[in-house]
């Protein structure tokens, strides 16, 4: 479903975060890109969903290249982002959050003049009971735990209907009980709502536990890719 080949990008100040990168993920992958602060994770991630422009190569999503900009809108509907700093309104209701979400991808009228029809709210609401907040969907976002949040991300992210679903550091910012709560939940979606997740992480344990690959970066390159059951701590 993804397929990128010789994918570079180098920053304005010189920094080539990404170097020849050649990745390809099929359908209902959980993969995790493993590597420590600054090996290029979320340069990759970005790439891949548009939001960085890449210098050479190319990155094929479901036959379409990020390099045809006018398509992006609709790459970025069928790719679905989940950020470290979730990235939601924290003013906002949960409900809102997630419908802002699906609005983005949706019209060409500015969400701000248009009433939500019946059936965003009811499919805003599926996806909200899918992450378990369905006690809290009219909490204001602030309101919730760090963990609770993350979930708030994560129903936007799903209430896109994604086939794809970027996280970077989805957990990074989260105790360790909430992180693996987290985790179980992406896993979930992977496996019961058959979503391609790719996710960086910076744990070895967490990316052993729950990816079904791990690719390693470092320095902007991969520097391995393999099944999780024959990593190994040296990899
Ligand atoms: P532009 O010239 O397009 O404005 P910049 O290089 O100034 O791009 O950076 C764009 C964004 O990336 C800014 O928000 C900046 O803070 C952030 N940024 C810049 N350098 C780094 C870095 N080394 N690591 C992470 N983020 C960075
Ligand atoms: P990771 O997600 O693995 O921590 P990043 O993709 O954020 O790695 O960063 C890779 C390299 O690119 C780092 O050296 C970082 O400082 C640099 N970098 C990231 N974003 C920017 C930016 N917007 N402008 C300039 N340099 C950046």
């Amino acid at each position: 479903m993804l397929h990128a080949k010789g994918v570079n990008k180098t920053y304005k100040n010189k920094v080539q975060a990404l170097k020849n990168i050649d990745l390809d993920l099929c359908k209902g992958e959980f993969a995790v890109l493993l590597g420590l602060s600054g090996a290029g994770k979320s340069t990759l991630l970005r790439c891949i969903n548009g939001l960085v422009p890449i210098d050479s190569g190319d990155i094929i999503f479901e036959n379409q290249s990020v390099l045809e900009r006018n398509k992006l809108t609709r790459l970025r509907k069928d790719i679905g982002m989940i950020f470290q700093q979730f990235n939601i309104i924290k003013r906002l209701s949960v409900l809102e959050n997630v419908l802002c979400g699906r609005l983005a991808y949706n019209s060409s009228i500015p969400s701000s003049l248009r009433l939500f029809p019946k059936e965003e709210v009811e499919w805003a609401l599926t996806c909200i009971e899918k992450v378990g907040l369905e006690d809290k969907a009219l909490t204001r976002s602030d309101q919730l735990s760090g963990g609770q949040q993350q979930r708030v991300g994560i129903a936007r992210a799903l209430a896109q209907k994604p086939k794809l679903i970027l996280a970077d550091e989805p957990v990074a910012s989260l105790d360790p009980y909430s992180s693996e709560e987290i985790m179980e939940l992406l896993h979930k979606i992977n496996a019961l709502e058959n979503i391609t997740l790719l996710m960086s992480l910076h744990q070895v344990d967490l990316a052993k536990k729950y990816g079904k690959r791990i690719i390693g970066l470092k320095g902007g390159h991969i520097v391995f890719d393999q099944l999780t059951p024959e990593v190994t701590r040296d990899d």
